[in-house]
């Protein structure tokens, strides 16, 4: 089988890509530069264990979580000081924003900009980091803020999280709690139409939306590098697929990556379903290549090789269960070869062409 055939079926990356994108990740991990364009890029880094607050200084935060609306307006109706905080993604712009309120009257809000790399996770931490740095409140008042950003809390809670921003965090509810200001954390349902929480979602997104406003985050998280060097991986192993002078036949059964995952994740592997999609079964031409037979002329009128092609999408035999199956899912008999098509229909045929075959 080629090695076209053979990574594409089994959905594995080919090792020469493979390797070339591991070692790209881990330069830009090591030196913070692009491989070949020598770019600088300003990665997000964790803080060294060394640098951490010594294990015994460190604070397990907890959150509370609230889910009703009612709840929300007891806990803010008084003399502490509430924020709701916000992340937002749109459009590929990245955006952060608080609303600060005093017995359930607005007082303030902020917004911030991130870097449009950055994610909204980031964008959810900066929110509450900013909103503990800039508000200076008076020592012995109550901070509670309210996130809908459930992971955020978690790494906040989390004492052994080494994010820059959850240390930020922490460290700042730490200096507060020096002054007699203890900071409370609360989860809120995102999407329940609470005002302030709509509010803070609202400017957020303005935030956005503000190409000229400095950006007050622009650290890349590693996972936004990653990606984009297994975009690059992909479309170089796609590219080669189209250009490749063989295994022709599982290219055209599997035109993209995303299919090649879906025959492994829908239909797992049999060897009479590698034979089928590498066209390497044991069909008469097949045989007769290497010489096991001395006619690949398929049994049919047709006068035709006998390949895997054939058999599937033109023999006069089969014709009346390939006509079944293109009436009984609406698809047509040129749909048969491509599997992108066949696998996006419902699993019955997907099941059943894999039990077939
Ligand atoms: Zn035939």
């Amino acid at each position: 089988m080629s090695y076209t055939s053979t990574f594409l079926i089994n959905n594995v990356m080919p090792i020469d890509i493979k390797i070339k994108e591991r070692a790209a990740v881990e330069r830009v991990k090591l030196l913070g530069k692009e491989q070949d364009e020598n770019i600088n890029i300003d990665l997000e880094k964790t803080v060294p264990v060394t640098s951490l607050p010594h294990p015994g200084k460190r604070i397990i935060k907890e959150y509370l979580k609230i889910v009703d609306h009612n709840e929300i307006n007891t806990r803010i109706a008084n003399e502490k000081i509430s924020i709701f905080t916000d992340g937002s993604k749109l459009n590929n712009h990245t955006g952060a924003a608080c609303i600060v309120t005093k017995n359930q009257q607005l007082i303030d809000q902020k917004k911030w900009k991130l870097a449009d790399h950055c994610s909204v996770f980031q964008a959810e931490l900066l929110a509450i980091k900013m909103s503990l740095l800039q508000f200076q409140p008076e020592s012995n008042v109550t901070v509670q803020i309210f996130s809908d950003s459930r992971s955020s809390l978690e790494a906040i809670r989390d004492c052994n999280n080494c994010h820059p921003l959850v240390i930020d965090i922490n460290n700042r509810i730490g200096e507060l709690k020096e002054i007699g200001t203890n900071v409370y954390l609360y989860w809120i349902k995102a999407h329940t139409n609470y005002v302030w929480n709509e509010m803070a979602d609202q400017l957020a997104k303005a935030a956005t939306m503000e190409s000229f406003a400095v950006e007050e985050y622009n650290k890349m998280p590693v996972s936004t590098f990653k990606h984009e060097y297994r975009q690059k991986a992909n479309a170089e192993w796609t590219a080669r697929n189209t250009e490749a002078s063989t295994g022709r036949w599982t290219v055209r059964l599997i035109p993209s990556l995303a299919t090649a995952e879906r025959v492994q994740s829908k239909l797992g592997m049999s060897k009479l379903l590698t034979q089928v999609l590498s066209g390497h079964g044991a069909t008469r031409h097949y045989l007769c290549r290497f010489k096991i037979i001395e006619d690949g002329t398929c049994l049919c009128s047709s006068n035709k090789q006998q390949t895997t092609e054939h058999l599937m999408l033109e023999c006069p035999i089969w014709e009346n269960s390939r006509h079944c199956i293109t009436i009984k899912h609406g698809i047509s008999q040129t749909d048969l070869a491509n599997w992108h098509i066949i696998l996006g229909k419902n699993n019955d045929l997907a099941q059943g062409i894999g039990s077939a075959s």
